[in-house]
């Protein structure tokens, strides 16, 4: 997997290169926040449920560690192996751990954004274990050697053309072959191969629910199923803040996710796994992974709400228009701006400035985190830290000397205007990155404060 070195902005400019694939990419992700506004419109009590979603999960987060006491409890009674890991290393090793007491050197993978985070598929990789991905937009990204783009369509960022060559080079699809019915029936007979030949499944976790102890896993493609049932070994990865109290609140929270990932009334498939079959074995590995630290940080912690629903990608202008690789993290767009500092601060201090604050993330967001609030927050914390871009940090600085005096204000006014007019050079070269995808206005002859004096100062 490539090393990352560049910032968000670095590589939303290699995205931005190819602009018709940034039209069709903004529009493709623009028409689905638009499926999701219709089927919201259709339910007279969607705040309601945003509201109880909402509060039943600021429970969960209030009484974190008895909700997952009890849901540990309880899948011991079921029969499921309940592992706790505290970072990614540790996830990783007893996934591996696992494999190797069954002798097993080849799995098979539904979607699971918490197994990108621990980079669970190069780690298994490098200890000699293949891992297949059974989502068909998470198994095109991993033919063509890339993460995944977006939580919910992993590879909303590939033309059904680069997909038809993809499989023609590894799946034998005739030449020149983009049709997605095509693509996908040969999709199905190379995923069918592989489900009744692996021993081991690994699942995500959407919801697991403490007082039953039992998970759920929801697919479009059912993919998690058939893999977890031809399985003799089935391990869930789940994050310890996908935790709901009681089964009662599962159906609040079945109602809000699809509806704001992808405009469906319901997932195709939301299947419960409570207890593993006669000989099979069922393991959970509950991961914490920089989780608590969140929950301590009081401004922040609302975001560990999270369903991953991706609504907040596909509003977001930011997002539709800079692609999810410019992120550089295993969850893109505005809630991987919030969630990815919390991890590595250094790494990702370029994120949360990768927004225009205008709150559309937040008004979709089907459990009320306040995320744009939480955008700007950030950046506080990071100036704070010093960890704010150096041309940042002293453009502010000036720009709040000049906004304090109105004798500097006029004069920079001044400045900028001559400047435009007589050296537009000076702004308008490859340097300035603003410049790079926008055409420069005209500079008026005067300023708003010179034309009033002049017309209305007297009157
Ligand atoms: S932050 Fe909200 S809108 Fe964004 S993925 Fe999570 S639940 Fe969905």
């Amino acid at each position: 997997m490539e090393v990352i070195t560049k910032d968000h902005a670095e590589l939303a400019e290699n995205f931005n290169r190819d602009e018709e694939r940034v039209n069709w990419h903004d529009e493709t992700l623009w028409w689905v926040r638009q499926k999701r506004d219709k089927m919201v419109h259709q339910l007279p009590e969607w705040e309601q449920l945003r509201e109880a979603a909402s509060a039943i999960k600021n429970n969960v987060l209030g009484n974190l560690h008895n909700y997952l006491q009890q849901f540990e409890a309880n899948a011991q009674a079921n029969g499921i192996t309940v592992h706790w890991a505290a970072d990614a290393a540790e996830h990783n090793q007893i996934i591996h751990r696992l494999l190797n007491e069954h002798q097993v050197t080849r799995m098979v993978k539904s979607k699971s954004m918490l197994t990108e985070e621990c980079g669970l598929n190069e780690y298994l990789h490098e200890h000699g274990i293949e891992v297949i991905d059974s989502d068909l937009g998470e198994r095109i990204v991993q033919l063509a050697k890339e993460p995944p783009s977006h939580i919910v369509l992993p590879c909303i960022h590939k033309k059904k053309e680069e997909i038809g060559e993809l499989f023609h080079q590894y799946l034998g699809t005739p030449l020149d072959v983009s049709d997605p019915q095509v693509l996908t029936e040969a999709a199905r007979g190379h995923l069918r191969e592989i489900f009744i030949t692996r021993k081991a499944a690994l699942t995500g976790v959407n919801f697991a629910i403490a007082e039953t102890g039992e998970f759920v896993v929801c697919t479009n493609e059912g993919n998690a199923d058939m893999g977890a049932h031809l399985a003799d070994i089935h391990i869930a990865s789940m994050g310890i803040e996908k935790l709901i109290p009681e089964k009662k609140h599962l159906g609040i929270f079945l109602r809000l996710l699809t509806r704001s990932a992808t405009g469906q009334p319901i997932t195709t498939y939301s299947s419960h796994f409570k207890t593993p079959r006669m000989g099979q074995q069922m393991h959970i590995v509950l991961v914490d992974n920089g989780r608590t630290v969140q929950l301590g940080r009081e401004d922040f912690r609302n975001s560990l709400k999270c369903i991953r629903c991706g609504a907040c990608m596909n509003t977001c202008p930011v997002y539709r228009r800079s692609g999810g690789h410019s992120y550089h993290n295993a969850v893109a767009g505005p809630i991987g701006s919030i969630l990815a500092p919390n991890l590595d601060m250094e790494k990702y201090k370029d994120l949360p400035f990768a927004s225009t604050l205008c709150g559309s993330c937040t008004n979709v967001c089907p459990v009320k985190i306040d995320i744009h609030d939480q955008l700007y927050k950030w950046r506080q914390v990071l100036v704070k830290k010093g960890l704010a871009p150096t041309g940042k940090t002293i453009g502010m600085k000036v720009m709040g000397a000049t906004l304090s005096s109105p004798t500097i204000y006029r004069l920079a006014g001044k400045m900028g205007r001559w400047t435009l007019k007589y050296a537009p050079f000076a702004v308008n070269n490859s340097f300035n990155p603003w410049y790079k995808h926008r055409d420069m206005p005209e500079p008026p002859e005067q300023s708003f404060g010179e034309w009033y004096k002049q017309n209305r100062g007297s009157k």
